[in-house]
């Protein structure tokens, strides 16, 4: 047997159970069954006893001996029903699948291990299909003192395969496996790390001799599983830095410097400095940027973005600037006009909405090398977008931009351009540490100065009349407000009827003509959208209220209230994102969570974060703690979510040795040529891992 062959020749598996395993669990091979492993241990050596057990458990192990077994038959079903007692009491057993091969097995003089959750049945104890077994080894075969316990789907159940099919396959296997497979980890790491071995850790997670054995045995299981990520991700970094082709930006010029001169509307923040700096370092190499660039709402990465697009322009190149929503890019390419003003840069904006003939015209310039920088969506990617010569690809807010849309870019230049993936969604540091090993990362980590922390405050319908007090009077000194309703589906009648009943009691509280309103949401056209927008970001009008469109990137530094209804129905990113709408001026700026008198105790800490603190990394840290890895933002695309064995909160301190541990692997032998890496190189070879950092972006 190799750890390859084919589940199907398990004892006991045979063609349909083997199908079974491969379209619930995934289980092809004997490798994949050993790394299938069980959530629970069932301690055999704690036998309770039937006059005093604790009803409460989940799972209890009797053992004693069966007597009295009956069939009994009622309509069209037949049960099977024993009585087992040991030396305290008695319960009863009952059946109702697998009569006959039970009527085989149970015999009245053998001491058996019966084990499951009894439940209360007229005034006696059962089990209902307990899991039972010899208690005293037969011939040649042993008792182990742990039962493994495994995940199982109810499809499977349903089809015959429990947790105790599983567990008898893994005992089989077990039994057949060579003493020693081949090890995986280098010896250096094992001894280092004080791991187990690999061979005993995989006995050891299916039936350890002791609980501190299967503790043992975990660890070294997470260990191996970061430590592979690690490689895999950090051999791509070094692999594309050491062989990747980039353009070389060596020049920075006329555009950079006349912008800094001339145009620059404010001092740059050290952040931006510093990572304006990063960035122009990375550019000169000749090796192809991939970077993200994290910072906080209004840290001010559109700056950051525009005066490295200006380094790619003085270097001879065109840069585009691509953006998740038609709002924003429309935003972008205002604030590039504005800041670009007297200088002799060509920018110009594709989106949708464009009349095709201004479409062909822009695509016709831009291939001709007449637009310098492109902003835009999606539309950027399409394969009719061709640039003359495409050095510097920014994207912003890249949550919403799919890995294989990220990837077309790739084909756009015969050199493939670099890359600036910037994010106000701060990423907790593990998460950072994994999810973008392969990636170098730039942080903005202050904010512009005079910035106020924005004062947040929970409030329910009880404290509206208040509110709307307070609207007025933010009102009146000439400040304006977003009101913000939630969006779970755009296409949903409910969420439209929402935000509509929220304008129109909007409406009667703040009359016209002394108030303007403008309400935007997901099903209003493009151009509607836009001119709502507008008359608000003039100040025609003081209250926006809209869906989640407004979430990303809109800009109205005089903007200083966001009210957020429902607000308990918002993940804790999207209400930080929604809160960074505000506070960008220097006026003190607020931010009511609205929500029902009831609330989930999660939904409590969420709205309980957001009154205490304003540190993205905080509430990025809080969030991974409330929801788990799972349900984060971008992690879909991300090998993180596949973790078998370790979780990236829980094992914090192992993700961070493991990080380390590849790194200085990596650094004193980049391409795993010493002879006690060769298993590790083999590693990188069977996954393909070195084939593709290409794609990666
Ligand atoms: P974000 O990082 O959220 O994209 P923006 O780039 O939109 O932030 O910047 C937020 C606001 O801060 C903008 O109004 C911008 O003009 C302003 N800003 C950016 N950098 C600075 C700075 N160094 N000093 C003062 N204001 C700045
Ligand atoms: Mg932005």
């Amino acid at each position: 047997m190799t750890i390859d062959t084919n589940i199907i020749y398990l004892k006991g598996v045979g063609p349909q159970r083997a199908d079974i395993l491969a379209k619930e669990y995934d289980i092809h091979t004997y490798g994949d069954l050993l790394h299938y492993f069980p959530f629970r241990m069932i301690d055999r050596s704690h036998v309770s006893t039937l006059d005093n057990f604790n009803p409460e458990e989940p799972y209890l192990v009797f053992r004693g001996h069966i007597s009295e077994l009956h069939t009994i038959t009622t309509g069209h079903s037949t049960r099977l029903e024993a009585t087992f007692s040991d030396n305290t009491g008695t319960m009863s057993l009952v059946w109702f699948q697998g009569l006959k091969w039970l009527k085989e097995f149970l015999r009245s003089n053998v001491l058996y291990n019966v084990m499951g959750k009894p439940t209360l049945y007229g005034s006696t104890y059962q089990i209902a299909h307990p899991d039972i077994e010899i208690a005293t080894p037969e011939e040649g075969k042993t008792v182990h003192p742990f039962l493994p316990v495994y995940r199982t789907t109810e499809k499977s159940k349903s089809r015959g395969i429990t947790s105790r099919n599983i567990a008898r396959y893994t005992e089989t296997l077990l039994s057949q496996m060579p003493p020693r497979l081949p090890e995986t980890l280098p010896q250096t790491v094992i001894s280092k790390y004080k791991l187990m071995d690999g061979t005993t850790a995989l006995r050891n997670m299916h039936y350890p001799p002791t609980l501190q054995a299967w503790q043992q045995a975990m660890f070294r299981e997470k260990f191996e599983e970061l430590f592979f990520h690690q490689l895999e991700y950090q051999y791509s970094r070094t692999a594309r830095r050491n062989h990747s082709v980039g353009n070389v930006f060596n020049i920075v010029g006329r555009h950079f410097n006349d912008f800094y001169r001339n145009n620059l509307p404010f001092a740059l923040t050290n952040a931006q400095k510093r990572v304006i700096k990063e960035i122009r370092a990375d550019m000169r190499t000749g090796r192809q940027m991939n970077r993200l660039l994290q910072g906080d709402v209004g840290s001010g990465k559109t700056l950051v973005a525009l005066l490295t697009m200006l380094i790619a322009l003085d270097n001879g190149f065109q840069a585009c600037l691509m953006a998740p929503t038609e709002i924003l890019a429309s935003q972008h390419f205002a604030s590039f006009q504005k800041l670009l003003q007297g200088l002799d840069i060509r920018v110009d904006l594709l989106v949708g909405a464009l009349k095709p003939s201004q479409k062909k015209s822009i695509k016709q310039r831009l291939a001709n090398g007449d637009i310098d920088i492109l902003i835009g969506t999606h539309a950027l990617i399409e394969d009719s977008v061709q640039f003359k010569q495409l050095g510097y690809v920014v994207i912003d807010e890249q949550h919403r931009f799919g890995v294989e849309q990220r990837a077309k870019l790739w084909k756009k230049s015969a050199t493939p351009p670099h890359i600036l993936v910037m994010t106000a969604t701060p990423i907790p540091r593990t998460l950072a540490m994994t999810l973008y090993a392969d990636l170098e990362c730039s942080v903005i980590d202050e904010l512009p100065p005079g910035r106020r922390p924005v004062i947040t405050t929970h409030g329910t319908d009880t404290n509206r009349l208040r509110l709307f007090e307070f609207m007025k009077q933010q009102i009146a000194a000439g400040r304006q407000i977003y009101v913000v309703y939630p969006l779970i589906n755009e296409s949903e009648t409910l969420d439209l009827k929402d935000i509509m009943d929220g304008y129109e009691s909007i409406s009667r509280s703040f009359p016209q003509p002394q108030y303007q309103i403008s309400i935007v949401h997901g099903q209003m056209p493009a151009e509607a959208k836009a001119y709502e927008m507008d008359r608000f970001k003039r100040g025609e009008t003081q209250i926006m209220v809209s869906t989640t469109v407004i979430e990303v990137g809109v800009d109205v530094p005089n903007a200083t209230v966001m009210v957020i209804e429902n607000a308990e129905r918002f993940g804790l990113s999207q209400l930080h994102q929604l809160r960074g709408r505000v506070g960008r001026g220097g006026s003190q700026s607020y931010c009511i969570l609205m929500t029902k008198e009831e609330l989930s105790h999660n939904s409590q800490q969420r709205i309980q974060t957001m009154c205490s603190t304003t540190d993205g990394f905080a509430i990025a840290e809080a969030d991974l703690r409330l929801r788990g890895p799972g349900d984060l933002q971008g992690l879909q695309q991300s090998g993180m979510l596949n973790l078998k064995v370790a979780d990236i909160v829980d094992d914090e301190p192992l993700v961070r040795a493991t990080r380390d541990e590849v790194h200085d692997l990596l650094d004193a032998d980049p391409d795993l040529k010493r002879p006690e890496n060769r298993i590790l190189q083999q590693y990188i070879k069977q996954t393909g891992s070195s084939q593709q950092w290409g794609k990666i972006s």
